[in-house]
C-alpha cells in the first residue's frame, strides 16, 4: 500500500476500506462525515494529535480488504450529522432554493414527529435541518422522507441561494430561480478544494447575500454580474467584480471555467477568497474569462 499524507482520508478508504479499523482505533469515530473525511491524513492526524508518520505506517500496513463490523456500526450513518451532545443526529433534506410544496412539508411533518424530531430549523441557506434523531432511525428517517441529503458541511458546493428573480419579485431585473436551479442541478455536491457558497439575487438589493459568497449572481438592467471571493465567516470578505452584462449562457460558461482554475490550482482548504489574494486577481480574471 502507498499511503501518503497529502491524500484525503476519503481517498486512502476508497483505496483499502479495512484502514477504517486504523482510523476508528486512533479515535476518528466520524468516518461517515463528508467534512472528515475531506481532510487529508496530515490534517487528520493534527485534529486528533496523532504522530503522522506512525499513523502512517500503521495505514500502510493494513491489508487490503473490508472494514470490521464493528467499525461499520460505530460509522455515522449517511446523511447525519453528530450534534453536541454527541449522541443524537441532525439531518438536512436536499431542497434547492428553499423551494418547496405542500405535500413535501407535510411528509416531513409526519416523519419528524414519528421520530421524535427534536426540532425543525429553517436555516440561514434556505434548507430545512430537523435535528435530534437517533442513530438508528437516520436510515428509516431519510427511507421515509425519499429526499436525498443536502450538502450541509465539507469541501463541496452547498446549498445555492437563490431569491424569486422575476418570477415573483416586483423589484426584479433577472430571472434568479431558473438560473439558481441550473446551478444547484449543476454544482450542488461537487468537491472542490474548500467549501464554495453561491448565491443569486435578481437584483443589486442581494437579498441572497450574493456579494458575501464564493460566487454570487446579481441581476442588473443590463445582465447579470458575477462576483467571487466573498465569504462570511470570522472574517468576512466582500466579493469582487468579475465581469458584468453577461447573458445566461455566459455566466454558465465562466462560471465553469472559474471552478476548473480553482480545482487545479488551490491549495487544500484555501477558500476562493484566499486563492485570489495568492494568485492576483487580475491573473485570476485574465486565465478564467473567455472572450
Ligand atoms: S434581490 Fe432583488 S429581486 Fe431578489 S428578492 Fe431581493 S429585491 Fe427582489
Amino acid at each position: 500500500m502507498n499511503i501518503s499524507k497529502e491524500m484525503t482520508v476519503k481517498e486512502v478508504l476508497e483505496l483499502n476500506p479495512a484502514t477504517a479499523d486504523v482510523f476508528r482505533r486512533m479515535g476518528m469515530h466520524c468516518l461517515g462525515c463528508p467534512s472528515a473525511t475531506a481532510e487529508s491524513v496530515a490534517g487528520a492526524a493534527r485534529t486528533h494529535g496523532l504522530d503522522i508518520e506512525m499513523l502512517l505506517q500503521e495505514l500502510n500496513s493494513v491489508d487490503l480488504g473490508d472494514m470490521s463490523d464493528e467499525t461499520r456500526a460505530d460509522a455515522l450513518p449517511e446523511g447525519a450529522i453528530v450534534q453536541r451532545d454527541k449522541q443524537h443526529f441532525a439531518i438536512v433534506p436536499h431542497i434547492p432554493g428553499g423551494l418547496v410544496d405542500p405535500a413535501t412539508l407535510r411528509r416531513i411533518a409526519d416523519v419528524a414527529e414519528k421520530y421524535n424530531c427534536a426540532a425543525i430549523k429553517l436555516t440561514t441557506a434556505q434548507r430545512i435541518a430537523l435535528v435530534g434523531f437517533s442513530k438508528e432511525d437516520v436510515p428509516k428517517v431519510w427511507e421515509e422522507l425519499g429526499m436525498k441529503p443536502g450538502a450541509a458541511n465539507g469541501n463541496r458546493v452547498r446549498n445555492i441561494k437563490f431569491c424569486p428573480g422575476t418570477a415573483f419579485c416586483k423589484r426584479a431585473d433577472q430571472d434568479a430561480i431558473g438560473l439558481g436551479l441550473e446551478l444547484d442541478r449543476r454544482y450542488h455536491g461537487m468537491e472542490l478544494p474548500s467549501q464554495m457558497k453561491m448565491a443569486v439575487s435578481g437584483c443589486p438589493r442581494k437579498c441572497t447575500d450574493a456579494g458575501t459568497v464564493d460566487i454570487g449572481v446579481v441581476g442588473t438592467p443590463k445582465g447579470y454580474t458575477l462576483m467571487v471571493g466573498g465569504s462570511g465567516g470570522i472574517k468576512p470578505r466582500l466579493a469582487r467584480v468579475l465581469a458584468d452584462g453577461l447573458d445566461r449562457e455566459r455566466v454558465l460558461v465562466t462560471i465553469d471555467r472559474v471552478l476548473d482554475y480553482y480545482r487545479a490550482h488551490a491549495e487544500r482548504n484555501e477558500r476562493l477568497g484566499h486563492f485570489l489574494v495568492r494568485v492576483g486577481f487580475d491573473a485570476f480574471r485574465e486565465a478564467v474569462m473567455c472572450e
